[in-house]
């Protein structure tokens, strides 16, 4: 069963690889047909802008939660004030319950193999246990199905109403990581929670209710809202989350109060607690029990935290320019333990604090203002995940952390603020967020931009097995996530920059991007038209090459010389021998079709230059042309000299006189 199994697909792969290298010949100019997109509407327009009749829901919420620190469980309660901006009568609510991954018979554990997940199978059974949801003192009916929850409602909510939830719950801590996690550290014990508490799904004008499981892969797609979180822990305990503390005075000490101050005036380090103090009773408020730290963030599209007793904690200002010229002040802070050596700040500016320092700045002025009063860094064993205001990076030593910490903090971009659907659109901010990195990392070296990793992932999908882009990230084959909606997708963007429009025209269109969806939910089609829009190009090849299906680009280089013909021997008086001349074809023989730049070097050290635009190929795959040799010749012609593109055969983007 199985050897017939593989037999078939190698049948299947033979089939399948030629047709994606090498574009049919029937049908060469498909790739300038225009993209079949949804039909533009009121509320998402032809332009790709929002338009008046645009609407999104809206989710408030109060949680609170206790810690028990030695069991690791977590038990809240949590009241949900839902405002429907649509104008459609609710008659259920969906809701997310992202725990429920952690059970042993959920769809993710179930549905996936290998590493994580057979731990979940084998060691441990998690999930919510929710002993009730009501809306004032009216218990509602519910229904579970693995991670999603659909609530019978009263009455529909009918379009300007609000309505309020109440819902308690509890679950333990899984073993393992996913995007959260404990972990035991020389100084204590460090708890992140993510995707933790039950939160209504998105319900919007494209999808109805947005309903994919939480399987593992696809990250999340949620509602923006006003969070109060209040959070106890063990008085040993510091904690950080997605918003603004509120009661500073009840869970810090004078000290500490003062050094935050003083951060917030300097762009330098400067710690809040020290390693030495770490340990030191009095840097924790006196008094016995537990504590509650209060935090308020305002219009986020989640709410994570951590919390631990090993924290060291520093922090610095930076300045941060908006749109109507103003500035402010924006915290960068982290939360690490003695072991995480990379994190401390050091003389020559490093650690933790100064990288996110820098991430928030660069991209504030590459995109968009950072919009949120603070950025907490924190390390602890999740490797890397990004929330509102606060991120999640393991690495302690090394290069690690610095390449980590810009990725994350560049996540506030995307999707935190163009707020998309991870759960099906993961290129959408896993790669946008890999290309601004590239320009963010070699503004901190002082390096030129390099596409290095996202060019080497990208030939290497070319080559071998690969995926359109648009695949749902709980749909990727194996291992492909990484290469497909990080790496090709920002190699895409960073062509489209830097061959296709132009570092302006394209910076003035992705900009026009960001503040036209902020704190908004695009769709790929609203990308798509909005970079056509603002860039005033057709994209349509480059898009639907790009991102919706998987093709390969192959330009090749022939030479063919045109001898002169002997002069005939009765030739009358004046004739004089034709000039020798070669011919010079460029083809496209991939289905994917890009700008080309041909070079044609003679011995005499001249240069002729061919630059082809895309449009070049809309009625043919080859263009060819004539050089007189005029007494020189010929030493190279060559194609994409310095490969910039994601040629899969660079063998036939050159020829030589010495071969
Ligand atoms: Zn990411």
């Amino acid at each position: 069963m199985r050897a017939q199994f593989a037999a078939v697909l190698a049948v299947l792969l033979c089939i399948a690889l030629p047709s994606r290298a090498q574009v049919d010949p029937d049908r060469p100019f498909d790739a300038f047909a225009p993209l079949d997109l949804p039909a533009p509407t009121e509320a998402r327009l032809g332009s790709g802008a929002p338009g008046p009749a645009y609407w999104q829901q809206r989710v408030d919420y109060i949680i609170n939660a206790t810690l028990d620190a030695e069991t690791k469980r977590l038990s809240a309660t949590l009241e949900a004030t839902y405002h429907n901006h649509s104008p459609h009568a609710l008659t259920f609510l969906w809701i997310q319950l992202e725990q429920n991954l952690f059970r042993t018979d959920s769809i993710g554990t179930r549905s996936r193999t290998g590493g994580v997940m057979r731990a979940m199978e084998e060691e441990f059974n998690g999930g919510y246990d929710i002993p009730y949801i009501r809306t004032g003192n009216q218990d509602l009916e519910f229904q579970i199905y693995d991670t999603l929850c659909r609530v019978e409602l009263p009455a529909p909510i009918l379009p300007g109403e609000t309505f309020e939830l109440e819902l308690s719950f509890a679950f333990d801590m899984p073993p393992y990581l996913r995007r959260m996690g404990a972990e035991d550290v020389s100084q204590g014990r460090i708890f992140e929670y993510a995707q933790w508490f039950p939160h209504v799904c998105n319900y919007d004008d494209v999808h109805g209710w947005n309903t994919l499981p939480y399987a593992g892969s696809g990250e999340f797609y949620t509602n923006f809202g006003n969070y109060e979180v209040n959070i106890t822990v063990p008085r040993t305990y510091l904690v950080a989350g997605s918003g603004l503390l509120q009661n500073p005075e009840e869970v810090l000490t004078q000290t500490q109060r003062d050094r935050l101050e003083e951060a917030k005036q300097s762009r330098e380090t400067v710690m809040i607690r020290s390693a030495d103090e770490v340990e030191d009773a009095s840097t924790r408020p006196t008094g016995d029990g537990p504590l509650t730290w209060r935090f308020k963030g305002d219009n986020i599209r989640t709410f994570a935290w951590a919390a631990s007793d090993s924290f060291i904690w520093d922090a610095c200002g930076v300045e941060i320019e908006d749109l109507d010229g103003s500035t402010r002040t924006v915290l960068c802070q982290s939360l690490y333990p003695v072991e995480a050596e990379e994190w401390k700040p050091t003389a020559e500016q490093g650690g933790s604090t100064q990288y996110v320092a820098h991430s928030v700045e660069f991209y504030s002025d590459f995109l968009y203002p950072y919009p949120y009063p603070i950025m907490t860094n924190v390390n602890g064993p999740e490797g890397g995940m990004e929330y509102p205001m606060i991120i999640f990076c393991g690495g302690r030593t090394g290069r690690g952390p610095l390449g980590v910490t810009d990725h994350e903090v560049g996540h506030t971009w995307f999707p935190m603020v163009v707020n998309t659907d991870e759960r099906r659109h993961a290129w959408m901010d896993e790669g946008f967020n890999t290309f601004i990195g590239m320009h963010s990392l070699a503004n901190f070296r002082g390096t030129d931009l390099d596409p290095g990793r996202s060019r080497r992932q990208t030939m290497e999908l070319a080559r071998g097995r690969s995926q359109p882009i648009a695949v749902f990230p709980d749909r990727n084959l194996p291992g492909l996530l990484g290469r497909l909606q990080y790496r090709k997708t920002a190699m895409g963007l960073h062509l489209l920059r830097e061959v296709v429009l132009g570092p302006e025209r394209f910076d003035y269109a992705f900009r026009e991007y960001v503040r036209r969806w902020a704190f908004k939910s695009p769709q790929p089609a609203d990308f798509f038209r909005t970079m056509e829009d603002a860039a005033g190009a057709d994209l349509a090849w480059f898009f639907r090459q790009w991102y919706l299906e998987d093709t390969v680009l192959d330009h090749a280089i022939e030479v063919v010389f045109d001898e002169p013909e002997e002069v005939p021997a009765d030739a009358e008086e004046g004739e004089s021998p034709s000039v020798p001349t070669v011919t010079i074809t460029l083809k496209s023989l991939g289905e994917m079709v890009m700008p080309a730049e041909v070079i044609v070097q003679f011995d005499d050290g001249e240069v002729e230059i061919r630059n082809y635009p895309v449009e070049a190929w809309a009625t043919t795959r080859e263009r060819s042309f004539t050089v007189e040799l005029d007494g020189r010749s010929l030493r190279r012609v060559v194609v994409d000299r310095d490969d910039v593109l994601p040629d899969i055969n660079p063998e036939n983007n050159r020829w030589s006189a010495d071969q």
